[in-house]
């Protein structure tokens, strides 16, 4: 659902890059709001909208998984090999707020829309090969508004492992034949625990000189040489970019790393950590769409109180939880897996049921953990609802009902939930790694000053420690917990900070500083 509200219409204002205007065009395995499993899809389908606004031509490149409404076929065809086969790919093209989003359509896509990284290794590795292979050729072949975007003053930013081939394609097949040498490259990193690792012998799908496996090469003390595709992609990007300084820096170590952290050191010079910003059109308790119904409401800082009081009866109502005001309700969304920490909860869940709480949790993941979520449902009703699905809906739903968002992430590179919840004046209770040390300062009650609550180990006894003092907050102190909602509110959470520093970025790409 896309927000035609004219009075949220983005105004567009003169070109602020002046003479650094470029051509962008960013690779992403899935881009919101048409596919999305997590913050990647959010960040592909809103940060290219900010580039655009700052005055750059900007392109989004992303899989057609499914029939999308607004793209439509440019009749542009062309063929790539994939392990010796010839595979036909076509083009949809949509522009939306100055950018031009374009879907690459082929039988490797088609039917993966609900299950973008299904499928054994080899065939994602296939799927990425062919989408990074005609990726790079996508300025030259498709015209977007009439005119193809050609390979002058280009950058291209691919991200994560999927899209880690571009960069070296890019340098292979052309930058090394003297082609497309004013095109430039950024990895962005939003998760380093997926890497594209495979055996040394995978080298034979990528299609590349026989001397570029060095690159690929990764020794790993416990299973010996592998195959990695996020490492040569980081070697050969000009420029490197993850999602918080926080993640910037564990990255850097062996435990943040993941195998990765010696290429990365070597590339320090060329990394730097950018804090993702908000949809603040799609994510703004104003302008919601999914609040017009089912008795919730829009609210803003001026109708925090009765607005949200509004929402949290309503999601009460929704989920057939008692209806009542005073009870502190805790919301939990995320991919339910070791990242987030949701055996954390679980083990937090015994003091919690002895509180006098609500606890609603959205997620889907790992089988074990989805069967958590439905018993804890089933053996509190009363207080816990165990939403096993994806669901947009809900999860804005929950986001302004509830008071207070837990996220216990053992590693988070961003977190998108927390800024969301911020602007939504719900108080994030976090555990202080990657961005979430960054995005959420904590709160210090003499000075009234802070965001949320944080603690410093995922360790259960810290989650409740942190959680406990939130829970007295909300309860014992109103006026303290009302300045925590608006300092959250009133932030400038909106990509506009954070594309002006991915413009720097794309600057020093350029002229190789
Ligand atoms: P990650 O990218 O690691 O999954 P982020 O916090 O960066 O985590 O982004 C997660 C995004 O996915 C958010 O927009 C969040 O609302 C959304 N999301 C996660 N799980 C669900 C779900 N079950 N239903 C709806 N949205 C979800």
């Amino acid at each position: 659902g896309e927000v035609d509200d004219p009075a949220i219409e983005d105004e567009k204002p003169p070109p602020l890059a002046g003479a650094n205007v470029m051509n962008v065009i960013l690779v992403a395995a899935e881009c919101a709001p048409w596919c999305k499993t997590g913050g990647l899809g959010d960040v592909a389908g809103s940060l290219p909208k900010a580039l655009a606004r700052r005055g750059h031509r900007v392109m989004v490149v992303a899989p057609r998984y499914a029939d999308y409404a607004e793209p439509q076929d440019t009749g542009v065809r062309k063929r790539y090999k994939v392990d010796g086969q010839d595979v036909e790919v076509s083009y949809f093209q949509a522009y939306i707020d100055g950018v031009d989003f374009v879907f690459m359509d082929s039988p490797m896509f088609r039917h993966m829309q609900n299950n973008i990284y299904g499928g054994n290794r080899l065939d994602i590795l296939k799927r990425m090969i062919l989408f990074c292979k005609a990726a790079v050729e996508v300025p030259w072949h498709v015209p977007c508004g009439g005119v193809c975007y050609g390979d002058g003053n280009l950058v291209f930013i691919a991200n994560d492992w999927h899209t880690a081939l571009l960069p070296v394609y890019l340098k292979a097949y052309y930058r090394d034949n003297g082609l497309m040498s004013f095109t430039r490259s950024v990895l962005v990193i939003h998760n380093i625990a997926h890497q594209g690792r495979g055996p040394v012998e995978d080298f034979r799908y990528v299609d590349l000189p026989e001397h570029y496996i060095d690159l690929f090469k990764l020794h790993d003390p416990v299973g010996g040489d592998h195959f990695n595709i996020f490492a040569a992609g980081l070697k050969t990007a000009d420029r490197v970019v993850t999602v918080s300084h926080g993640y910037a820096w564990e990255l850097k170590t062996s435990e943040g790393g993941w195998g990765l952290h010696g290429i990365i050191n070597e590339s320090d010079w060329k990394l730097r950590g950018i804090v993702n910003g908000i949809d603040t059109k799609h994510w703004n308790p104003q302008y919601d769409v999914h609040l017009k119904s089912d008795g919730y409401t829009n609210y803003s800082l001026e109708t925090l109180k009765t607005g949200k009081a509004q929402c949290k009866a309503a999601l009460q109502k929704e989920l057939g939880l008692p209806l009542r005001e005073d009870v502190p309700l805790i919301g939990f969304i995320g991919r339910l897996d070791h990242q987030k920490g949701v055996d954390l909860i679980a083990e937090a869940i015994p003091w919690m049921m002895g509180q006098d709480v609500q606890l609603v949790m959205l997620g889907t993941g790992r089988p074990d953990l989805e069967e958590m979520l439905r018993q804890f449902e089933n053996q509190h009703p009363d207080k816990v609802r165990g939403w096993v699905g994806f669901s947009v809906k809900t999860a804005h739903r929950i986001t302004a009902g509830a008071d207070i968002l837990l996220m216990p992430s053992r590693f988070e590179p961003c977190g998108l939930n927390q800024l969301y919840a911020m602007n939504y004046g719900t108080i994030p209770v976090v555990h202080a790694v990657g961005g979430l040390r960054d995005t959420v300062q904590p709160f210090k009650p003499y000075e009234e000053s802070g965001l949320g609550w944080t603690f410093d180990s995922a360790d259960a006894n810290r989650l409740i420690h942190a959680l406990g003092n939130c829970l007295l907050t909300y309860r014992e102190y109103k006026k303290s917990w009302e300045g925590l909602q608006r300092r959250g509110m009133m932030q400038d959470l909106s990509w506009d900070n954070a594309a002006e520093k991915y413009e720097e970025v794309l600057v020093a790409a350029k002229y190789q500083w």
